[in-house]
């Protein structure tokens, strides 16, 4: 464990615009409430920009797509949220939180979409859980090769495939997760298994841990004890599993979920990079390179189509959105650059939801807030106000001064 040794930066003096920040009591007492995690993945997001150089995370909801259009604003009435347009996204579903969650709740809703029609056709879904035994030292591409390798050894065992087909399995998913903790990296396989209703696994359940751990032996990984190697959860169990969490939950949520005592997720890493820890940000980092270009989500062939689920990429789902939602707002890129500038992305988001449903202003007195307080900055210092050019972006402010002159915020001032 190393989240306690990690030494947070402390700034001795605020910074100038934390000063001015502080100044301006309208920007910050914002009356946005905004849902944690929606505030948690922009956050991370900014971690992710800040610590991937070169990567395409870091033009992810930076930079235009046609750079003659403003910023558009888009909401989704079937799922009751809001997006913004007309920027880059990376679909990054290992190195970025904000397209991670999109990826994620669209995987969900596929995964379950498949569970419910097979339950409903009178099978049962069973889950397997894989893993294997691992040092502090191992490398974690390494380690996912050894596994990729066992796996698919695994499920090219003759003897494998039998029991599978005694119990009439249609086919599985297979999820990939990786945590870091005391042992270091820990990848391992959540698989959902297609099978036939009133199947006895328990007996097989021996067997197939032999079979895994020949796998693991053979591909170069110890060999993984008993009691960890291999787990089977039955169908009552695994009905508990899905009230509790959802089933789909915990295959596509893991990216994303919060990690347990003694283990970090990834983005929980990123969270204490962050906060300044040098020892996550290198581990992140790892970990990106490590999964480029890998899938977290594998489906069995013709399992998709036997559900009738379209075979989307991680990027189509990013934009999928925009498809079936309606423009509600356009934003000039002044004033997108703001709400970036102070994070205040996610609360614009959230007051643009609560704004439709409630048919008020929420949003439009936001971005009135960080005009008027850029407004105020600008006045300031045009008075001889002794703030430093460089943290303030003097160019900004003076466009800022222009845009506005030109009326370019008409509408959105009160
Ligand atoms: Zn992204």
């Amino acid at each position: 464990m190393f989240s306690t040794q990690c030494n947070t930066k402390q700034n001795s003096k605020p910074s100038v615009k934390a000063q001015i920040l502080g100044a301006l009591g309208s920007i910050t007492k914002c009356h946005v409430s905004v849902e944690n995690s929606r505030l948690k993945r922009f956050d991370l997001l900014k971690h992710s920009q800040n610590i991937l150089k070169n990567h395409r995370v870091c033009n992810c909801l930076k930079k235009r797509i046609d750079k003659n259009s403003d910023i558009g604003v888009f909401y989704n009435p079937l799922r009751s949220t809001a997006q913004f347009s007309n920027l880059q996204r990376c679909g990054s579903l290992w190195a970025c939180p904000v397209c991670a969650n999109q990826i994620s709740q669209k995987r969900k809703q596929e995964v379950g979409q498949a569970v419910n029609a097979h339950r409903k056709n009178g099978g049962d879904v069973v889950m397997l859980t894989l893993t294997t035994p691992h040092q502090y030292h191992d490398v974690l591409d390494e380690l996912l090769l050894q596994q990729s390798s066992a796996r698919k050894r695994f499920w090219e065992t003759t003897a494998v495939q039998n029991i599978l087909k005694s119990w009439g399995s249609v086919g599985h998913i297979t999820s990939l997760e990786i945590t870091h903790g005391s042992n270091g990296w820990h990848p391992h396989y959540h698989i959902l298994l297609f099978i036939r209703s009133g199947v006895d696994f328990s007996k097989q359940k021996a067997k197939l841990y032999q079979y895994w751990a020949a796998a693991c032996v053979r591909s170069g990984l110890g060999k993984p004890n008993e009691k960890n190697g291999l787990d089977l959860r039955d169908g009552s169990h695994a009905d508990k599993y899905i009230t509790k969490w959802g089933l789909a939950d915990e295959m596509t949520r893991s990216v994303v979920k919060v990690g347990k005592t003694k283990s970090h997720t990834p983005f929980d890493l990123l969270a204490l990079a962050g906060d300044g820890c040098d020892k996550s940000k290198y581990l992140f980092m790892l970990y990106v390179a490590a999964t480029r270009g890998k899938r977290q989500l594998m489906w069995s062939r013709g399992l998709k189509k036997r559900f009738g689920i379209d075979d989307l990429t991680d990027e189509s789902i990013v934009n999928e959105t925009e498809k079936v939602a309606e423009e509600v707002a356009t934003l000039p890129p002044l004033v997108y650059y703001l709400l970036v500038r102070e994070n205040k992305r996610p609360h614009y988001l959230t007051a643009i939801e609560f704004d439709v449903i409630n048919h008020t202003n929420t949003a439009g007195a936001l971005v009135n807030q960080l005009l008027q307080a850029e407004y105020d900055y600008i006045i300031a210092k045009k008075d001889g106000d002794k703030l430093t050019k460089s943290a303030m972006k003097a160019n900004l402010a003076q466009k800022a001064a222009d845009l506005r002159d030109e009326q370019i915020y008409k509408g959105l001032w009160s």
